[in-house]
């Protein structure tokens, strides 16, 4: 008999991984009851995984578990706040006990490892769709923000780019290419995306903007040149890129990926001269660390340079409703 929509939150949701001091009433009422600590500002987002847009639907319900909560916690670390509490809104075709339990396990582990406690959310029938709500919390007027960029300001990445947007293309090529060593590498950064909540917690009253590349990099660091009013040059060839990226993209790639791809999940920053060497010194604590990739300048627009010649990428970001 298929599980009822009661047992399957008892089974899978509520009451597992951490209990926060902050959750007055967790999953069990009409809503939760939650404790904002004093001095804080909350923050909240949410992000949306559909099958076939997001995931493929036979992926691995462990990783896309995983990939639900860590879109969103990459979110929380691009504002700069800490990781408190999440909703999920969970819709699904049938109540498929094997992978209700991976998911859940997936979810569960990173929810686990940040300390984030599921408190709440929604389980209907229908195309398999994953909703979660992030809520964390910065110390009042602390959050980063995509606006507050200036010219002379310096521009970083933290970890590498192009791995997750070089998985999903070898996806789609020969089957020699998914058996090599370093496969198995870019299609962890694809499905199983590491947020740097650390590196934006550390970031609060150093970066002058912030954003998480999920669109690519051109896309998302012009979000933060249009909302703070100035332009940029990046330095191509700086962009970092993974030993597995280096050895399995094709010459066309090797430029393009790490600049459009997307799916990345890295932080792009902004930095006042006089706080790179404090910003270098405390993301190089993090896994990923940071590299410096350009400078802010005045006129608006976004500058590619390779070597010191004009590099025009092919593609930006990917967007949702567009022909
Ligand atoms: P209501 O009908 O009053 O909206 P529900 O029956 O939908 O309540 O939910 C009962 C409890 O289970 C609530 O606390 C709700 O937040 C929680 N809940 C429902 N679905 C999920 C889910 N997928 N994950 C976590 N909590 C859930
Ligand atoms: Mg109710």
């Amino acid at each position: 008999m298929p599980l009822s929509e009661f047992d399957l939150i008892n089974r899978y949701f509520a009451h597992h991984g951490v209990t926060r001091p902050d959750v007055v009433l967790g999953i069990s009422d009409d809503g939760a009851v939650l404790r904002v600590p004093p001095g804080s500002d909350l923050v909240v987002a949410m992000d949306t995984m559909v099958s076939d847009v997001h995931f493929f639907p036979d992926a691995d319900p462990a990783s896309i578990g995983h990939k639900a909560l860590a879109v969103n916690l990459s979110d929380m670390a691009a504002m700069g706040a800490e990781p408190a509490w999440a909703t999920l809104a969970l819709t699904l075709p049938q109540s498929d006990e094997a992978w209700l339990a991976a998911f859940s396990a997936g979810l569960f582990a990173l929810a686990g490892r940040c300390g984030v406690q599921l408190v709440g959310g929604d389980t209907c029938r229908g195309p398999l769709t994953l909703t979660v709500q992030m809520h964390g919390f910065v110390p009042e007027g602390m959050a980063l923000r995509r606006a507050g960029a200036r010219p002379g300001d310096v521009i970083y990445v933290t970890g590498t780019l192009g791995d997750a947007a070089l998985a999903l293309r070898m996806r789609s090529g020969n089957t020699e290419e998914l058996a090599h060593t370093h496969a198995a590498f870019l299609a962890e950064r694809l499905e199983r995306p590491t947020p740097r909540i650390q590196a934006g917690m550390a970031l609060r009253g150093i970066a002058s903007a912030a954003i998480d590349i999920s669109d690519g990099l051109t896309a998302d660091l012009g979000h933060i040149l249009k909302a703070s009013g100035v332009g940029a040059t990046l330095e191509v060839e700086h962009v970092p890129v993974s030993t597995a990226f280096t050895a399995m993209a094709k010459h066309k790639e090797r430029w393009n990926l790490p600049l459009s791809g997307g799916d990345d999940y890295e932080l792009c920053f902004t930095v006042p001269p006089e706080k790179q060497a404090e910003a270098e010194q405390l993301l190089a604590r993090f896994p990923g660390g940071c590299t410096r990739i350009g400078v802010i300048e005045s006129p608006h627009g976004l500058r590619c340079l390779l070597n010191g010649e004009v590099f025009e990428p092919t593609a930006s970001g990917y967007q949702h409703f567009s022909a």
